[in-house]
C-alpha cells in the first residue's frame, strides 16, 4: 500500500552558515529517509525553509547595517546552493516570508482564538527610550536569576534552559547600547495549560516508537513544570502581522516560535499551489493515515513534541474552516527522531569562533557521498558524537573505499574487460532464471534480504544501524569473491568465472539500491555504469515564486520519470551492455588531517 510520508525538517535561521552539525542533525537524516520512501514508491513530501523572522535575523541585519530582507536572502541563497551540492532533495525549501505563510499562520492564530485557547495579558518588557521601542528577547542580555549565567537572554537562559521573566533579569543591558526601562505591554498568549492533557496523551500514544531521549525529555518536562501559557505575539516590526485590528499597527507581530513551525503546514500548501495541484497537500495533512516525521536537533525537541502538537490540536477542525471552508482535523506528527549534537575534534561547534566545518566550504574539497557517509556512520542518534578528521580519513579509506568502492571497481572493470563490455552471458537457464550454483544463490539470498533488514531500520529511523547493515552485505560479496576467485578462475574455466561475475554484478546491482538513500551520487554513477538509462532519482532545481510580498527563491525536486518502485532486488539481464566504469570514491592522503585541523579556530 502506498503511504503518504511528510518529511518535515527544522527551519534554519537566516543568520548563520549551515555546518556539518546542522546537516547531520536534521537535513541529512531527513533526506535519507525521504529517498528511501521514494525508492519504495511511497508519496513523499519533504519540506522546510528559511526562518526569516526571528530576532537572530534582525540582529544580524543590525550588525551588518543592512535591511533584514537583504540579510535573510543572502543566507537563504547559500542554503539552496548547499542543499543542491549535498543532494538534500527538498520537494520545497521556501521561506517564512511569503504571502502564503502569512495567511496560513494567521488562520492558525484565529482558529486557536476561536476555540478559546488564546487570551491577552499585560506584562513588563524592556523598553529603550532612545530608540523609542520595546526590545524583544535577544536584544537584552543580563545575568540569569536562576543559575547566575552572565550571558542570558531576557526571555531565556541558554545555560540552564529556563524560560525567564524579563523583569527579573539581573544587570540587564541592551545589545544596541543605551538605557533601558521596564514598561507595560500587552500580548496574546497561547493557553497551553488547557492543552496539557491532550499533549500528554499524544506523547503516550507514541512512546513505543519514539526515541527514548525524545519521549523522556518531553514527558519529563511536562511532569516537572507543566505546560504554561506562552506569549505568541511580541513587540517587533518584522514578522507575520497579527490578524486582529490595531495590533500590527502598534508595532507587534506574531512570535517566531509560534509561526515558524506552522511552516510544516504552509510549505505543503505552497508546494501544491506552485505545482498546479491546489488540493494535493491534503493527502499529507487531511489524512489520518499520513505519517509525519520531524527531523530536528535536540535543542528543538520541546517545540516539536509538545508545542506544535498543542497548536494543531488547539486549532482542531477550525483551521480548515477558516482557511478552506470545510472542517476536518489536521494530521498530527507521527515521529520526532531528534538527534543529539555533533562536536568537532572534542569541542562544541561554534560558527563565530570558526570552530566548524561549514557545509558549502567542505564540499569544495570532498565528494558529497564521502561526507554523507561519515555523517551517517557518526550520526548523533542517541548521544552526542564527534567529527574527527583522522576518523573521517580512516572511515573513508578503510570502509567506503576499501569495502564498497573497490568491490564495485574490481568487478565492473573485470567484467568490462573480459566479457567485451557486457554482463556475462548465462547460457544455462532454468525455469526460475539463471542456473546459479549453491554458493551463488547463497550470496544473492543474503544480499537480497537487505531490502527487508535495511528497510526495517530505515523505517524506524535507525540510520547508523541501517548503513552498518548495508556495509555488512558488501563485506559478504567481498568474501564470496575471495572464495570463488574469478581473477584466476577466468584463465582456467571462463564459464565458471562467468557465473561468479554475473552473480557479483547482481549483488552489486542490488546493493546499489540499498546504498542509494545514503550515497545517492555514487549509486547513480554505478547505476549508469551498469548500463541503465533512467536515473534512480529525480533532480533538484531552483525556481522563483512571486507573490504580494515580492519574489522569493525556492528549491524544488523533479521526480524521476520512471514511477516504478525501485527498492527491489536486481533483475540485471545476462549479456546486458555495460558502460566504461570508473572509481566511485577517492582515497584520501594522510596529509588532509593536518591541513584540516589547521583551518580550525582561525
Ligand atoms: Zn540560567
Amino acid at each position: 500500500m502506498t503511504e503518504n510520508i511528510l518529511i518535515a525538517i527544522a527551519w534554519p535561521y537566516a543568520n548563520a552558515e549551515i555546518h556539518v552539525g546542522n546537516i547531520t542533525g536534521s537535513h541529512l537524516p531527513g533526506d535519507i529517509v525521504a529517498r528511501y520512501h521514494r525508492l519504495k514508491g511511497n508519496k513523499v513530501l519533504m519540506v522546510s525553509g528559511t526562518d526569516s523572522h526571528g530576532t537572530p535575523v534582525t540582529l544580524a541585519a543590525d550588525k551588518d547595517g543592512k535591511p533584514v530582507e537583504e540579510v535573510y536572502k543572502k543566507y537563504h541563497d547559500g542554503f539552496l546552493e548547499l542543499f543542491q551540492g549535498w543532494g538534500i532533495t527538498y520537494d520545497l525549501f521556501t521561506t517564512t516570508h511569503t504571502e502564503n505563510h502569512f495567511k496560513v499562520s494567521q488562520a492558525m492564530f484565529l482558529a486557536l482564538k476561536q476555540n478559546g485557547f488564546l487570551f491577552t495579558q499585560k506584562s513588563l518588557q524592556w523598553y529603550s527610550p532612545s530608540s523609542k521601542r520595546f526590545l524583544p528577547d535577544r536584544y537584552v542580555e543580563g545575568t540569569c536569576y536562576i543559575c547566575g549565567f552572565e550571558g542570558a537572554r531576557s526571555d531565556q537562559c541558554d545555560n540552564c534552559g529556563n524560560v525567564l521573566e524579563p523583569e527579573k533579569l539581573i544587570n540587564p543591558r541592551s545589545k544596541e547600547g543605551g538605557a533601558l526601562e521596564l514598561r507595560e505591554t500587552e500580548h496574546y498568549y497561547l493557553d497551553l495549560s488547557k492543552l496539557e492533557p491532550n499533549v500528554k496523551k499524544f506523547l503516550q500514544e507514541r512512546a513505543a516508537h519514539m526515541r527514548e531521549p525524545v519521549i523522556g525529555e518531553s514527558l519529563g518536562k511536562i511532569e516537572a513544570e507543566g505546560l504554561k501559557p506562552r506569549p505568541i505575539t511580541r513587540d517587533l516590526d518584522w514578522g507575520v502581522p497579527i490578524p486582529i485590528e490595531g495590533w500590527t499597527e502598534a508595532g507587534k507581530r506574531i512570535y517566531v516560535w509560534f509561526e515558524a513551525v506552522i511552516g510544516y503546514l504552509s510549505a505543503p500548501i505552497e508546494w501544491s499551489q506552485i505545482s498546479g495541484q491546489k488540493e494535493a497537500w491534503r493527502g499529507w495533512w487531511v489524512n489520518p493515515e499520513a505519517k509525519h516525521f520531524h527531523f530536528i536537533g535536540k535543542d528543538n525537541i520541546f517545540f516539536h513534541t509538545s508545542l506544535w502538537p498543542a497548536e494543531l490540536m488547539g486549532a482542531g477542525r477550525e483551521f480548515l474552516k477558516i482557511f478552506a471552508g470545510d472542517a476536518e482535523p489536521l494530521t498530527l506528527p507521527f515521529d520526532v527522531p531528534a538527534n543529539q549534537f555533533m562536536n568537532l575534534e572534542g569541542q562544541k561547534i561554534s560558527g563565530s569562533r570558526n570552530w566548524a566545518v561549514f557545509g558549502r566550504d567542505v564540499l569544495s574539497r570532498y565528494d558529497p557521498d564521502a561526507l554523507r557517509y561519515y555523517l551517517t556512520v557518526n550520526m548523533p542518534e542517541y548521544k552526542d558524537s564527534d567529527w574527527d578528521w583522522a576518523d573521517f580519513l580512516a572511515r573513508n579509506n578503510n570502509e567506503l573505499v576499501a569495502t564498497w568502492g573497490n568491490l564495485v571497481n574490481r568487478v565492473l572493470s573485470f567484467a568490462y574487460k573480459h566479457w567485451e563490455g557486457r554482463a556475462p552471458d548465462f547460457a544455462e537457464e532454468s525455469p526460475d532464471g539463471p542456473n546459479f550454483r549453491p554458493i551463488d544463490r547463497n550470496l544473492l539470498t543474503t544480499v537480497e534480504a537487505g531490502f527487508e533488514s535495511v528497510g526495517r531500520e530505515l523505517e524506524a529511523v535507525r540510520l547508523r544501524s541501517a548503513l552498518g547493515e548495508a556495509m555488512k552485505l558488501a563485506t559478504a560479496v567481498n568474501q564470496y569473491l575471495d572464495q570463488t576467485s574469478p581473477w584466476s578462475e577466468v584463465k582456467k574455466d571462463k564459464a565458471e568465472a562467468s557465473k561468479t561475475i554475473y552473480t557479483a554484478l547482481r549483488a552489486i546491482d542490488s546493493l546499489k539500491v540499498i546504498f542509494a538513500p545514503f550515497l545517492p551520487f555514487s549509486s547513480e554513477k554505478l547505476h549508469h555504469f551498469l548500463g541503465y538509462h533512467e536515473p534512480l532519482f529525480g533532480e533538484s532545481y531552483v525556481e522563483e515564486v512571486e507573490d504580494s510580498l515580492g519574489v522569493h527563491t525556492v528549491l524544488r525536486y523533479r521526480p524521476s520519470a520512471d514511477p516504478e518502485p525501485k527498492w527491489a532486488r536486481s533483475t540485471l539481464e545476462p549479456n546486458q551492455q555495460l558502460r566504461q566504469p570508473g572509481p566511485l570514491f577517492k582515497k584520501l592522503e594522510d596529509s588532509v588531517v593536518e591541513e584540516e585541523r589547521n583551518r580550525l579556530g582561525k
